[in-house]
C-alpha cells in the first residue's frame, strides 16, 4: 500500500523543532521503520514528518565517569556493533542483536523504539532493566524522566506536544553487576511474546522488567497477560533472564 501525501522538513536547530511540531497533524520521524510501515497501512496519517536526524547531538555517544549517554539517535545497528569501551560490557549489543534483521537495526533508532513504546519492543524493557533516564527535550528546555515515568502505557508515552525524546541516560552499574536478558519470539528477530530482563547489582534487589499488555514494566507490579498461553511464555522469560 501507499502512504498518504505528507509534508517533510528537518531542521538543524533544536529552537525550530517546536514551531514546526505545532502544525496540525506534524510529528518527528527517526528511522521511520516502525512509522513508514504504520503508514503504507494508512494506521498513521501525518500531515508532515519532521525529520530529527540532523540536530545536534542527536546519535552522540558520550562517556562519564557515572554515565553512558545515548543520543536519542542512535541505531540499533550502532549498539549492535558495541559503544566503544563502553560500561554495559556488551549487554546493549545482546539485545540490538535480537531485533528484526540487520537492514531495519542500520537505520531504526532507541530513540524510536523508546518513544513508539510498542509492548513488543526490545529496547523499553532492556533500558528499564538498565535504571536508563529519558532526556526530554522541548526546544531548548531539558527535563529528565526516569524510564518507568516516561513509559506510560501501551503506545503512550511522557512526552507533552512539542517535546522529543533527545536522549537517553543510563548508569554505569558497579564492575560486578550482572545483567539477563531473554526474549521469546516466534523467530529470530521477530518481535517478543514476552520478554524480561534483569540487573543484578551485589548487595541490592534484583531490578527486574518484562513486556507486559500496559508496556514494558517492573516487577512485581507488572500486569499478568490475559492469555495463558504468553503468560506462561512470560514465566520461561522471567526465569532464564533472572538465572
Ligand atoms: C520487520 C521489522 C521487524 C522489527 N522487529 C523488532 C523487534 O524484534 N524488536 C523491536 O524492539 N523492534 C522491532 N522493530 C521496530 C524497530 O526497532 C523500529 O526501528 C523502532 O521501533 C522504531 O524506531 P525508528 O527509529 O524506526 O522510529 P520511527 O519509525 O521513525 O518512529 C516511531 C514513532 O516514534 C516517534 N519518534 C521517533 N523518534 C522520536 C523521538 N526521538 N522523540 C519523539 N518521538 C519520536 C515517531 O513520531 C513515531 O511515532 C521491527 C521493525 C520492522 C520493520
Amino acid at each position: 500500500m501507499t502512504p498518504a501525501a505528507f509534508a517533510f522538513s528537518r531542521t538543524a536547530r533544536w529552537e525550530e523543532l517546536p514551531a514546526l511540531l505545532a502544525e496540525p497533524g506534524a510529528i518527528p520521524v527517526a528511522g521511520a521503520q516502525s512509522l513508514m510501515p504504520m503508514m503504507a497501512l494508512r494506521v498513521a496519517e501525518p500531515a508532515r514528518l519532521v525529520a530529527l536526524d540532523a540536530l545536534p547531538g542527536y546519535r552522540d555517544v558520550r562517556q562519564s565517569p557515572g554515565l553512558l549517554h545515548l543520543g536519542a539517535g542512535v541505531t540499533h545497528a550502532t549498539a549492535e556493533d558495541g559503544v566503544g569501551p563502553e560500561p554495559l560490557r556488551g549487554w546493549l549489543a545482546r539485545v540490538a542483536g535480537g531485533i528484526a534483521y540487520r537492514p531495519v537495526r542500520n537505520r531504526g533508532t532507541i530513540g524510536g523504539s523508546l518513544a513508539l513504546h510498542d509492548p513488543a519492543a526490545d529496547w523499553p524493557v532492556a533500558l528499564l532493566a538498565l535504571r536508563a533516564v529519558a532526556v526530554l527535550r522541548h526546544g531548548t528546555a531539558e527535563r529528565r524522566l526516569p524510564l518507568q515515568e516516561f513509559l506510560v502505557g501501551p503506545f503512550t508515552t511522557a512526552l507533552a506536544p512539542g517535546e522529543v525524546l533527545a536522549a537517553i541516560e543510563v548508569p554505569r552499574p558497579p564492575e560486578d553487576a550482572r545483567f539477563g536478558w531473554c526474549k521469546l519470539a516466534p523467530s529470530a528477530g521477530a518481535f517478543a511474546e514476552a520478554s524480561a530482563a534483569m540487573l543484578q547489582i551485589p548487595g541490592a534487589p534484583p531490578r527486574v522488567a518484562v513486556s507486559s499488555p500496559e508496556g514494558a514494566r517492573l516487577m512485581p507490579d507488572a500486569p499478568l497477560p490475559d492469555d495463558p498461553h504468553l503468560a506462561r511464555l512470560r514465566e520461561v522469560a522471567l526465569r532464564r533472564a533472572t538465572a
